[in-house]
């Protein structure tokens, strides 16, 4: 079985992996910080790595947020950086309609589950779209739109594309609007198929949670476009111009970050104890998904000697 080397205060051997790479990955909530809370030295460590001339690409499953919105969190939180450096799922998701669907219009139009981040990266893209925070669909069903969604006098003709990410005000007009138009032959998307949102030291429901119901009505799979989506994946290598052999995706989700790396062929993945997977789940009799290497916190890099 592959084992996950242990790199926390062995100076040699961090020194060896930094020295591997060209890019890291870094997963943002569970490694950077958690909600608003920032781990100790993360500032100082990234400024370590970019000393030693590594380039950081910040890669987060969160869908609410725009790449501007993240920006404005990580200079919140002491983390210099710039707005191309930053991969979000809305942004992901977004590039992915403009650029490689590319549905030619009037029939390109999308029908947005989710919240405003999602919103001003289809906006930069000049995609257009109906839903998302739009107030007129915050309200229950009545009689008159069960008639209206059966006949289509409801439903836009030019919406082709369901997206759907992590949507705060979901309810059954929504769910309904999608999946009558995925059922008029819209195709399916989602931002992230994250099962949970880990929150305050628990779990809510993540944006794959909002996807499951409509999955389950329309027995149609989304394609996803965050991690460990590949769609997301060849847009950072076409983005950044990767050289996959000198990229490591740290992380502390198995089944989003490190699946992600694993499957995208990076030369490495580093997994953090700071978020939601713990060391049981990686050493655990059958472990499908196994880092390359761990460390407690991401600031244990600091403990090299360059
Ligand atoms: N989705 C939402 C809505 C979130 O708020 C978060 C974390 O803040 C995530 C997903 C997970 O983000 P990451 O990929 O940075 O861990
Ligand atoms: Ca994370």
């Amino acid at each position: 079985m592959v084992q996950a080397k242990y790199l926390t205060g062995d100076s040699a051997a961090i020194n060896e992996f930094i020295d591997q790479f060209d890019v890291f990955l870094l997963d943002c909530d569970g490694v950077l910080w958690s909600g608003d809370h920032l781990f100790e030295g993360i500032p100082e460590t990234l400024e370590m790595l970019r000393s030693r001339g590594k380039r950081v690409v910040f890669v987060t499953n969160n869908s609410t947020k725009s790449r501007p919105d993240y920006q404005k969190k990580l200079t919140a939180m002491g983390i210099p950086s710039n707005v191309e450096e930053i991969f979000a799922s809305a942004y992901s998701s977004a590039i992915y309609i403009s650029r490689i669907l590319a549905l030619p219009a009037p029939k390109n139009k999308v029908f947005v589950i989710g919240e405003s981040g999602i919103e001003s990266e289809l906006r930069t893209e000049n995609v257009p779209f109906i839903g998302g925070t739009d107030p007129a669909l915050q309200r229950d069903m009545t009689p008159e739109d069960f008639k209206g969604l059966a006949d289509g006098s409801l439903l836009d003709p030019d919406v082709g594309i369901v997206l759907a990410g992590l949507d705060f005000h979901i309810n059954y007009l929504k769910l309904s609007l999608g999946f009558q138009y995925l059922q008029r032959g819209a195709k399916f998307l989602a931002t992230n198929l994250d099962s949970t949102l880990p929150m305050n030291h628990t779990f809510f429901p993540g944006a794959g949670s909002i996807s499951i119901p409509l999955i389950h009505m329309s027995g149609q799979q989304p394609t996803a476009l965050g991690k460990p989506s590949q769609a997301m994946m060849d847009a950072i290598e076409g983005k950044f111009k990767l050289d996959r052999a000198r990229t490591c995706m740290v992380g502390d989700r198995l089944n989003t970050d490190i699946q992600f790396g694993i499957e995208g062929k990076l030369g490495g993945t580093l997994a953090v104890l700071t978020g939601v997977s713990r060391k049981e789940d990686w050493e655990a009799e059958g472990a499908e998904v196994v880092p390359a290497h761990y460390v407690d916190t991401l600031s244990d890099l600091r403990g090299s000697t360059a």
